[in-house]
């Protein structure tokens, strides 16, 4: 640029005076360049300054990684609970039948397979997510190595381990405790399950109960009001859920004139006829 036309003021970066601003930040309207111009996952086109981009109001799907990462989980209390308590039952069968090589406690042996699996996950060891799959199916064919006749139900019971080792594998939360690289997309999902307005989700459950128990209605007409108070699309993070939130509301309306109108007369009816 040259001295003979300086650029306006306004017109410059606000961290960077030589270079020419392209737009202004969306939270503090400060100028910012290219090279400051930052977006945010989860706020589609905004663009921000570097300053209000890394705050954990803008970047919320970023600050909710950073609350959870590397943060047990109720999947890994509840699997240090269980591995716990196979480690109790074994000592206990153990000490009441000796260490003796009796199929017994061959077989006592077997329910010892999933503690290394289940002490590394508390610890957050990443292969024994993808072990813990196996767990189940690996136990119930050893166990069916030592007791033939039990087989068909050893596989039995191994279908709901197999089926919450699938859950807790895919769980949002569990793999940020694992410190797995987690897309903003999921996060996003993580973030709405637990933060975007959790009040309007219970009303418009306690107005669908509603409908069947009337005494719940002045509940969800409560929380219907309070969430659709709290519904603010702008804000930093947007607060949604309006839908949830009227839908809460209105049925706790209508339940109640439901039951007045239609449902005790048509009760009084039948127990008169
Ligand atoms: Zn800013
Ligand atoms: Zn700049």
């Amino acid at each position: 640029m040259s001295l003979e036309e300086p650029l306006p003021p306004r017109g410059r970066c606000a961290v960077h005076p030589d270079l020419p601003a392209g737009g202004t930040c969306s939270r503090c309207g400060s100028f910012i360049c290219a090279d400051c111009a930052t977006s945010v996952a989860g706020l589609g086109a905004r663009l921000y300054c570097r300053a209000c981009a890394a705050r954990p109001d803008v970047n919320y799907l970023e600050a909710l990684r950073q609350r959870y990462e590397g943060r047990r989980d109720g999947w890994a209390w509840v699997m240090g609970g269980v591995t716990l308590l196979l480690c109790v039952g074994v000592a206990a069968a153990l000490a009441r039948w000796g260490l003796r090589a009796t199929r017994q406690s061959l077989f006592t042996g077997v329910l010892l397979l999933p503690v290394p699996v289940g002490v590394a996950f508390f610890l957050g060891q990443r292969w024994a997510r993808h072990a813990l799959l196996a767990t189940p199916l690996v136990t119930a064919v050893v166990a069916g190595v030592l007791a033939p006749d039990g087989r068909f139900l050893f596989f039995l019971c191994a279908i709901p381990g197999v089926l919450t080792a699938l859950r807790i594998h895919r769980d949002v939360r569990n793999q940020l405790f694992f410190r797995l690289p987690v897309p903003p997309g999921m996060l996003k999902v993580l973030w709405n399950e637990r933060f975007n307005n959790p009040m309007a989700r219970q009303a418009s459950r306690l107005g669908f109960s509603a409908l069947f128990m009337p005494l719940l209605a002045p509940v969800a007409v409560i929380c219907g009001v309070v969430a659709l108070t709290r519904v603010d699309p702008k804000a930093l993070p947007p607060i949604g859920r309006r839908g949830q939130a009227i839908a809460g509301l209105v049925l706790g309306l209508v339940g109640p004139l439901l039951w007045w109108f239609v449902l005790l007369p048509w009760l009084s009816d039948r127990l008169h006829s």
